[in-house]
């Protein structure tokens, strides 16, 4: 039997990469649904390729350009953010990989788990901004949550096998992104051509930003506090430039395992399709010779606050996740357009944390509300930042 996959966010990098995981084993998988905001083109491309049962595209104003050019084909197509949100319910849909970019992964999610889906998990920001409430929901469900982030990937894959046995932490791996080893005022005039350029990874703009603030280390870290259940002193943050060690676990007899791998997002997103299972591939293999050194080191995070004020974010909880998500949301977004430096993300969403009001237990509502209120008021910050 072939899984069924719907892939949200189909014309993204890690949606790409899907689309080529699914290529490469069209005997294990068949593309049901896809889903993309604002890539038309692309979108009817793949659904030429595919021939998905249906397609939805978010953007209104694109659907008779959609409508027109796959009239031949047997593909249903809708448009509009809720019918992506409602998609997720066909009954065909064995596996929804979630892979849209920042907030607008929640919705559609939720829906997914309460239609009993299982999750492969892309969109990082979910859990950050929502972990209890997607928790509960699975838990409510009985539905599995696969990573497809590489750490977390790694953690799981390390954790298969282990029952009950506790985990004493686990180790985060960072790369460091572009300006590992830069200090305060090298960090002040980078420009977003330069942050764009990660040494490593291929993945899009908003993430390779991340990456380079080390946001996305931040999110990963609340990211793995839902997943695997940790308290926020169990999780650790090591840069390890190479990115072959891809995380690791440390059990409470002190023995630590580790996943490694060259670093290639095909391979967690094909672990987390073929889950339980591990598939034969022609990937290219790491070689310890061709790493005689792998290394490893503190995080500075003097230079690069934000990981320091995802941690806050984490042991606050509530609702203050959700506003650092909206405020780097709408920061990145406006350092990659130069309205702002890059030191100003992490000042941007500071000024939020402490200006919005905290909630401690928020129900969606009072999330989607609080994701609102700090898209304003970081508006208003930006608008008096020149540059
Ligand atoms: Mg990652």
């Amino acid at each position: 039997m072939k899984k069924r996959i719907a892939i949200l966010g189909s014309t993204g990098s890690i949606g790409t990469q899907t689309l080529d995981v699914v290529r490469q084993h069209p005997d294990k998988f068949e593309v049901e649904v896809l889903t993309a905001y604002n890539n038309a083109d692309l979108l009817i491309q793949q659904a030429r390729e595919f021939i998905p049962n249906t397609i939805v595209i978010g953007n209104e104003s694109k659907y008779d350009d959609l409508k027109n050019a796959l009239s031949d084909l047997p593909v249903k197509i809708f448009a509009g953010s809720d019918a992506i949100s409602q998609v997720v319910e066909m009954d065909t849909i064995d596996i929804v990989l979630t892979a849209m970019v920042g907030f607008s992964g929640l919705v559609p999610t939720l829906n997914a788990i309460k239609a009993k889906k299982t999750i492969a998990l892309a969109n990082k920001e979910t859990l950050v901004v929502a972990g209890e409430l997607i928790k509960k929901l699975v838990l409510e469900n009985n539905v599995k949550i696969l990573p497809v982030d590489s750490e977390h990937s790694a953690i799981f894959q390390c954790l298969v096998g282990e029952g009950r046995n506790e985990i004493e932490k686990i180790i985060l791996t960072a790369s460091g992104g572009p300006f590992r080893g830069k200090d305060i005022d090298f960090l002040k005039k980078v420009t977003p051509e330069q942050a764009l350029k990660h040494p490593n990874w291929d993945m899009g703009a908003k993430i390779t930003i991340d990456s380079a603030t080390l946001m996305n280390k931040g999110f990963e870290a609340i990211e793995a506090k839902w997943l695997f259940d940790l308290k926020p002193e169990q999780i650790e943050v090591v840069v390890h430039h190479q990115s072959i060690v891809h995380s690791l676990v440390q059990f409470t007899d002190g023995s630590i395992k580790a996943q490694m791998g060259l670093p290639d997002m095909k391979l967690p997103i094909l672990y987390a399709l073929a889950y339980p299972d591990r598939i034969k591939t022609n990937f290219p293999r790491f070689n310890f010779i061709d790493f005689p050194e792998l290394n490893f080191e503190k995080p500075d995070l003097n230079s690069f606050k934000n990981l320091p004020l995802a941690y806050f974010a984490m042991e606050k909880a509530g609702n203050m996740p959700c506003i650092l998500n909206a405020a780097n949301e709408v920061a990145v977004y406006a350092f990659l357009c130069k309205k702002i430096g890059f030191l100003d993300i992490p000042d941007i969403i500071t000024q939020a944390m402490h200006k919005l009001s905290y909630i401690k237990n928020p129900g969606l509502n009072e999330l989607i509300q609080t994701d609102n209120e700090t898209r304003m008021y970081c508006e208003t910050l930006i608008d008096r930042i020149i540059i």
